[in-house]
């Protein structure tokens, strides 16, 4: 077997090996054991076939440069490589099929610009700028090989530049398990990793049918300081706006406001002083992801996770 053969089986092994081992606890009897392996095995294989040959992309013409990630710095980085050096062969690799930008993502939620002005088209970016779109899900790369391994085969490249983000971290806010995760992730997401998180949050807000309606901002480094902040406020204006009888409950892990104070605090304590009650000092020591229309149980240790939405029992 050739040296990236082995490397992608083993990535691809290590990538499935938490779900075969969830699976192979829920097993009841040998025989279903047994099916469920084989059926594992074979899509293994399947997923190794698809991994291990050469994705279709155009046949370089000039030194190629992989981008992974189409967010704002990947689509730089793609745009000026070729327009700076337009000897470069340039791919950008992203797994959506469009890009949606967080910055003004706020002001969509509250109806105020429409999803056209924050989403546009990865091909026409590339068609306009002259690189080539690949829309696939990168599963990792060998440096001495020099090739990238995504969920539609290998890509060659000269240069590799890695642009994908952030990931959440909720252990900060004593979230250790990995279900618990997932589950904080799809029915409370922050709306700073994915683009399909801003629809979730925009669908609660819509449904939210009164009463306290949970925020909070991390502390430490967080994308976009005043997101959070100003988010309260566009919920708040969404709110007053539908006469929804509800209260944000805005738990900030910082001891003041940290950006913008004046302009904040002016929207907290007059604009929206009937749907913004700001909490600063706030920790979040544990959440309970299971029940509904429970408070965060306590309120006293560090947590760094984008904010995040919880619907609580209406109020009286
Ligand atoms: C509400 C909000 C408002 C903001 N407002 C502003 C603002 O006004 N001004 C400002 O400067 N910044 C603002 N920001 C911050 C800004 O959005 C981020 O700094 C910026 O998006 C970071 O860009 P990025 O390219 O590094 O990452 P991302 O935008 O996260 O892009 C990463 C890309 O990589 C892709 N990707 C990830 N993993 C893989 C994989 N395995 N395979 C293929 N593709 C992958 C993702 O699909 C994604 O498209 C705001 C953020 C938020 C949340």
């Amino acid at each position: 077997m050739k040296k990236a053969d082995k490397l992608s089986r083993r990535r691809l092994l290590q990538a499935s090996g938490a779900m075969l081992a969830g699976n192979a606890m829920g097993a009841t009897s040998a025989a279903a054991a047994a099916i469920e392996q084989k059926a594992t095995e074979t899509q293994t294989a399947l997923a190794l076939q698809k991994l291990l040959r050469k994705a279709a992309v155009p046949l370089a013409k000039g030194a190629r440069v992989v981008v992974v990630g189409g967010g704002w710095s990947g689509l730089t980085m793609a745009k000026y490589l070729r327009r700076f050096n337009p000897a470069f062969d340039v791919i950008l690799i992203d797994q959506q099929s469009a890009f949606v930008s967080f910055p003004v993502s706020n002001a969509w939620l509250a109806d105020q610009v429409s999803l056209d002005f924050l989403s546009h088209s990865f091909f026409d970016a590339a068609n306009n700028n002259g690189y080539h779109f690949m829309q696939a899900t990168v599963l990792g790369f060998d440096r001495e090989s020099r090739q990238v391994y995504t969920d539609l085969g290998y890509v060659d490249y000269d240069y590799l530049v890695l642009a994908p983000g952030i990931e959440y971290d909720y252990s900060r806010i004593g979230v250790e398990d990995t279900e618990a995760q997932t589950r904080l992730f799809h029915r409370y997401p922050g709306g700073f990793v994915t683009s399909s998180e801003l629809l979730t949050i925009k669908n609660k807000i819509n449904q939210f049918p009164g009463g306290i309606f949970l925020l909070n901002v991390p502390d430490g480094d967080y994308r976009c300081t005043a997101a959070p902040y100003e988010r309260a406020c566009m919920i708040a204006a969404i709110f007053k706006r539908r006469r929804v009888r509800a209260k944000i409950l805005l738990l900030d892990m910082n001891s003041e406001i940290r950006i913008k104070k004046t302009g904040f605090t002016r929207a907290y304590e007059q604009l929206y002083a009937d749907y913004i009650e700001y909490l600063p000092s706030s920790l979040i020591s544990s959440v309970d992801t299971t029940a509904t229309g429970s408070k965060p149980s306590s309120m006293n240790t560090p947590s760094t996770t984008p904010s995040y939405t919880r619907p609580c029992a209406p109020r009286a």
